[in-house]
């Protein structure tokens, strides 16, 4: 941790993920020279979060999944001090930090991203019990599974099915339980839902569908009908809350996330917010590329500029059970039409609505899906998408 030589700042960011950085990085395009700190509660350097799913064998080397080195943040003169912040003052423009110091800001910016959502199951605070949102939760878990033969995941969304891969890539014997009748529902329609469980379980990775949890014991999960599922750890992968209690408890507006505009102002005169913690439009994407691109938008303002941020539509990607996932647009509405393409490959279904392309899966080698994407923006015909396709 680097000592504060003043406590007095032009830029503050709170928070060291993506959008932290991102907004520092548009802050050091603009303004090379005036005084910003980043603050992060983290131990580590700001890191790629998606891959504390992808792969748990990096954990043990230094500066896990760095986003950069520490020369980057010295050479863009970006002090990075790892400390908590606890409270902010609006009225005097300072904050305090966990640490016992305070400093002032000019422009602030929260990026203090999200929390995992851990529904209240009984035993969810079990010794054998993680869920994956930092780090330090990966270190948690490696060191758990040295000594278990079998772990299940509790959420069969696209991060717990990675966590199961990487958990059964390990050897280990493991289980995914999902609430709901099929896999991943608002991503993918029945007949990929089907495949994507079978490849699950033709890899060794056992899905267990309609369980609803009822508690967590030392010796595994009873399920609400009666079902034990017997394992040694237990991951809970039940989706995210945006963290809002520093924004609240300041008096900035908050609904589901930090109430932002398009500059990504908060209600309150040189405070911003952008990434996961953030809502625009009514809306929490919650996915890296967003915390990007609404972190640049964050800092471009702050530095003075005039950015304006306008939402793209994101794909769902999942690398895991032996295949690719690529799942874009709307798949899901009754008068939607489809064609179905499958070679040695892949397996790909379009969706069109009036003729127009809206949306696709696809299973397997996933390469052409980047050529498919941007046929959705412009809402391509049937014979263009299918020349790519086939
Ligand atoms: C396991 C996992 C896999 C994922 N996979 C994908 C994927 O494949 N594709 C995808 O698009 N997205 C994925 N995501 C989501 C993506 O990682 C997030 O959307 C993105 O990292 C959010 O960035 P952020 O900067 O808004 O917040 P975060 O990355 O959460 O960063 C916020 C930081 O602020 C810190 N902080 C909070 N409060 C304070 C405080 N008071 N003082 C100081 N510091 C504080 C937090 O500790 C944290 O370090 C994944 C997420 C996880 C957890």
């Amino acid at each position: 941790m680097s000592n504060l030589a003043c406590d007095d700042y032009r830029y503050v960011i709170v928070g060291g993920g993506n959008a932290g950085v991102s907004a520092a990085q548009a802050i050091r395009e603009i303004d090379k020279e005036s005084p910003l700190i980043m603050i992060s509660d983290e131990r580590d350097l700001p890191y790629r979060r998606p891959m504390l799913t992808k792969n748990f064998s990096l954990i043990d080397s230094s500066d896990p999944y760095a986003m950069h080195p520490s020369k980057w943040y010295s050479d863009l003169n970006i002090t990075m001090i790892h400390d908590r912040v606890l409270s902010i003052y609006p009225s005097t423009h300072s904050l305090a930090l966990s640490s016992g110091k305070s400093l002032s800001f000019g422009s602030l910016i929260l990026a203090v991203g999200a929390k995992c959502f851990i529904p209240p199951f009984k035993g969810v605070s079990g010794s054998n019990v993680v869920s994956i949102r930092k780090t330090d939760d990966v270190r948690k878990l490696v060191e758990l599974l040295k000594n278990a033969n079998s772990a299940a995941v509790i959420g069969g969304g696209v991060l717990g099915m990675e966590a199961a891969w990487e958990i059964r890539r390990m050897g280990k014997t493991v289980h995914v339980i999902e609430a709901s009748s099929s896999l991943m529902k608002r991503n993918l329609d029945n007949d990929a839902s089907e495949m994507l469980l079978r490849q699950a379980e033709n890899n060794g990775v056992d899905i267990i569908l309609n369980g609803k949890t009822s508690s967590i014991e030392a010796s595994g999960i009873v399920l609400e009908d009666g079902r034990n599922v017997a394992c040694d750890v237990v991951i809970i992968s039940c989706g995210i809350r945006p963290d809002v209690t520093l924004a609240e408890d300041a008096g900035i507006v908050v609904e589901r996330a930090i109430v932002v505009d398009d500059h990504m102002r908060t209600n309150l005169l040189d405070i911003y917010a952008c990434g996961d913690c953030a809502q625009f439009n009514g809306f929490s994407a919650g996915i890296w590329p967003v915390a990007g691109a609404m972190g640049k938008i964050a800092g471009c303002n702050a530095a003075g500029t005039d950015a304006v941020y306008s939402p793209k539509a994101y794909a769902v990607m999942m690398n895991a059970l032996g295949t690719g996932l690529y799942s874009a647009g709307s798949i899901a509405s009754e008068n939607l039409v489809f064609e179905t393409v499958q070679n040695d490959s892949f397996w790909a279904r379009m969706f069109f609505s009036s003729g127009e392309f809206c949306g696709f899966i696809m299973i397997g080698d996933t390469k052409k899906a980047f050529s498919l994407s941007p046929l959705l923006e412009r809402k391509a015909s049937k014979d263009e998408v299918l020349a790519i396709v086939c």
